[in-house]
């Protein structure tokens, strides 16, 4: 937009991206990586927390100084409030994955509210804080949630394509941590499975890929301290108008 001032292709380019921290654009898009400067990389971790997971995943990220994003499901979060609040004390981040885990595109309107803005509100009370982001169960949802997000400040967190691990999937520990390694650069956000259950395979990878994105010069943080440090106002490859199609099922 050659003819266009600097100035007002700057506030165009701000009033399509608080779409993270509420928009007015119907179609603000998902976030699935950041445009950054910085090292850094944003590991993400949902489904849980699990007693028999979580503990184990937090050792490991204090033992290599990183930090993570934890998508928490509400119902179990509010189970183990203590493993949410063990989180925080780690430096790590806590958002919602929903209350229950539903595919929020085959849910009614009422349904859908209570599923985002319950888990929303659980993890502002075990957290301590607001939270700034929502990723739907399997990546799928619909102009609803983006509305929705909008009205409760949350931005919609996916992941960067080439980083599904799928480590729910029974894959090896060798070839999660070779696909991780092989494609991550700065700015991207890599999507694991915390609970329920034991994530063994994760939790071997993750000691392969924690000193591996050291000896990368990259960072692990949290998808907070990640998306302030963008330094382009919109991630490349995630503007795509909602619904995603064709997403379904190819993640937890
Ligand atoms: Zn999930």
């Amino acid at each position: 937009m050659p003819w266009l001032p600097a100035a007002v292709i700057g506030a165009l380019t701000a009033f399509l991206w608080v779409g993270c921290a509420g928009s007015a654009a119907r179609t603000a898009p998902a976030l699935s990586r950041v445009t950054t400067t910085r090292p850094y990389v944003a590991l993400t971790f949902d489904d849980g927390p699990s007693v028999q997971t979580t503990p184990s995943l937090l050792d490991l990220l204090t033992r290599y100084r990183a930090h993570a994003t934890f998508f928490v499901i509400g119902q179990e979060a509010q189970a183990h409030g203590d493993l949410v609040r063990q989180e925080v004390l780690q430096g790590s981040e806590v958002e919602p994955h929903t209350q229950t885990h539903r595919n929020l595109r085959r849910v009614p309107d009422r349904r859908l509210r209570a599923e985002v803005l319950d888990s929303a509100a659980l993890v502002s009370r075990l957290a301590g804080r607001p939270p700034a982001f929502i990723r739907p169960p399997f990546g799928t949802y619909d102009h609803r949630l983006v509305d929705l997000a909008r009205e409760a400040h949350l931005c919609i967190a996916l992941w960067t394509a080439a980083l599904d691990t799928r480590d729910w999937s029974g894959r090896t520990p060798q070839a999660i941590s070779r696909q991780v390694l092989t494609h991550v650069r700065a700015g991207d956000i890599v999507l694991f499975h915390d609970g329920p259950g034991l994530r063994r395979n994760t939790l071997v990878a993750l000691k392969a890929i924690l000193p591996g994105l050291s000896a990368r010069h990259l960072e692990a943080v949290t998808l907070a301290t990640l998306w302030a440090a963008r330094t382009a106002p919109s991630p490349d490859g995630s503007s795509a108008p909602m619904p995603v199609a064709g997403r379904e099922g190819t993640s937890k």
